[in-house]
């Protein structure tokens, strides 16, 4: 049987529970323990995937094609586990089954109720996912702070664990806020003490506290934790700001958090190894040599979280490289409004990440045509890659009005369009071309010279492709179509002859970038990025 380890989050929002969870995972694994990850979303939605960027931040898309929270990513790249659809749960797909089964006629008559239906049903999800992975340990994050209304039947479903499965079988974590009053000169710890005392209103007492704080605990501030939230001295963990997150789980191990849950469960594993972690991931990440600024041109700039993966394959690709890489984010439609020479000063690639709709879309074209002629080392990434295509069709090919159908539906070159399975598609939801699909890359292209194989297979999330009618055209103005999708014949990757960098691709490749291994696109990306001159105007 699976051994539970619930984590959940108190004060504020935003303290690190996804990198706080995903680091725990890493130093069970470390101990030679089968780990599984798994994230509840109080939201009522059924998946992210319908909302905007600004509400959640980046939709993670599994192998399997889920979309899901931006949190099974830090999974995914602090350990070596493999998401799937099993292991996001949201209220929404909670709701939908235990309706569903109503509206059948399956619960004979009865009542149906928060407790116990909707807790049944949430307790059903996380012992699947936990069999179907065949962890030893999993581990269950609660999005949303204690205290709030939409995680209550999360919470209650968390507390039926230890009760269905013995004390000794489930671990409650619960991250909090230990905040530094500078007026007063003092660290307080009233906040934890009110979030603890939310959670054991609800029945929950944490065995563990992980303790954000810009400044470090003292052994009085630790007892005084302790002793008012009911936990054992050594289980109050210190969650310092650190300049990289991948230093979490060397912290963690530092203060013996493995040793502790192990204990808690009775567990006896090999001693911990996190050299390599730290030697090829942390010091790299920490002491580079080189330095390289790389825009990225987006919409949601505004907000970090809306490009997570991508910043972090920036950052694989520097460790990669021996650099920091420093990001400069465009909005893109300021572009269209500035000269792209300013825009880009100081700049050695840029990068064009994916979006939806028109607003920002001819800014992107503007910042693609800059880089394209100026040679500037370029990654386009899906709506990245479409842009490309249109900016190429303009410029190069000569059709002027050349647009994807998804900004002009009766655009006169519809060189980026929807096939025919896609047209069929009424409801919004979970629709697109999602998840991995095999791509054959054409020897002797940049992109064989980047992956160094002929078969990869990449990470989707779009409705819309490259529209075959204008293969032709563009091959004779040197566009190579340096990947397919053999089944369908759809355009994968495309690059530029006669230019350091020019690469674009249909799929996300940052989807499967990892601290100790860059993704082969960010990495060359980086790599090429860092020869390049850039320009500088005064
Ligand atoms: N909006 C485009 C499409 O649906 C690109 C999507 C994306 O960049 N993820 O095809």
């Amino acid at each position: 049987m699976a051994k539970y380890i619930f984590v959940t989050g108190g004060v504020i929002s935003s303290l690190g529970k996804g990198i706080t969870s995903a680091s725990i995972g890493r130093i069970l694994e470390s101990r030679g323990l089968k780990v599984s990850l798994m994230k509840c979303d109080p939201y009522i939605n059924v998946d992210p995937g319908t909302m905007n960027p600004y509400q959640h931040g980046e939709v993670y898309v599994t192998e399997d094609g889920a979309e899901t929270d931006l949190d099974l990513g830090h999974y995914e790249r602090f350990t070596h586990t493999e998401g799937t659809r099993f292991n996001n749960v949201t209220t929404g797909q909670v709701y939908n089954t235990v309706i569903s089964r109503e509206r059948r006629g399956d619960y004979l008559g009865k009542t149906i109720q928060v407790i116990p239906h909707i807790t049944n049903e949430i307790k059903d999800r996380v012992k699947k996912a936990a069999k179907s992975s065949g962890a030893e340990i999993v581990l269950v994050e609660i999005g949303g702070t204690v205290g709030d209304i939409e995680s209550l039947p999360f919470l209650e479903a968390a507390r039926q664990f230890s009760q269905d499965f013995g004390k000794d079988n489930v671990l409650y974590v619960h991250v909090t806020l230990v905040p530094y009053i500078k007026c007063a000169e003092e660290i307080k710890t009233k906040p934890t003490q009110h979030s603890v005392g939310t959670l054991r209103e609800i029945g929950i007492q944490p065995d563990i506290l992980i303790c954000r704080t810009e400044r470090p605990l003292s052994a009085e501030i630790k007892e005084k934790i302790s002793l008012f939230c009911n936990v054992q001295k050594e289980a109050v963990i210190e969650a310092r700001d650190v300049a990289s997150i991948y230093q979490i789980p060397i912290i963690f191990k530092e203060q013996v958090l493995d040793e502790i849950i192990l204990s808690h469960f009775k567990l006896i594993s090999k001693s911990s190894e996190l050299k390599d972690w730290e030697r090829n991931v942390v010091e790299k990440a920490l002491h580079p040599k080189h330095t390289v600024t790389i825009a990225l041109v987006g919409k949601y700039t505004g907000l970090q979280d809306a490009y997570k993966s991508i910043h972090e394959s920036l950052a694989h690709a520097g460790i990669a490289n021996d650099a920091r890489v420093e990001i400069k984010k465009v909005d893109s439609e300021d572009i269209e409004k500035h000269s792209a020479e300013k825009v880009f000063n100081g700049v050695s690639g840029i990068l064009v990440p994916g979006g939806f709709g028109y607003r920002g879309i001819e800014g992107k074209i503007k910042a693609i045509r800059y880089a394209r002629e100026n040679k500037v080392p370029f990654l386009g990434l899906c709506l990245g890659m479409q842009c490309a295509v249109i900016e190429f069709a303009r410029a190069a090919c000569g059709l002027h009005e050349a647009n994807s159908t998804e900004f002009k539906p009766k655009a006169k070159h519809p060189v980026i369009s929807l096939i025919a399975e896609q047209r069929k598609i009424k409801d919004m939801g979970g629709t697109m071309r999602l998840g991995a699909y095999p791509c054959r890359i054409k020897k002797n292209s940049l992109a064989y010279k980047i992956y160094g194989r002929i078969l990869i297979r990449e990470r989707h999330r779009h409705r819309y492709e490259f529209n075959n009618k204008y293969r032709a055209a563009f091959q004779k103005k040197g566009i190579v179509f340096s990947g397919i999708y053999p089944q369908k014949n759809l355009v994968e990757i495309i690059e530029l002859k006669n230019h350091p960098y020019f690469i674009a691709v249909q799929f996300h490749p940052e989807f499967k970038s990892r601290p100790d291994k860059a993704h082969p696109l960010f990495r060359e990306f980086i790599r090429s990025a860092l020869s390049h001159q850039p320009s500088a105007i005064s």
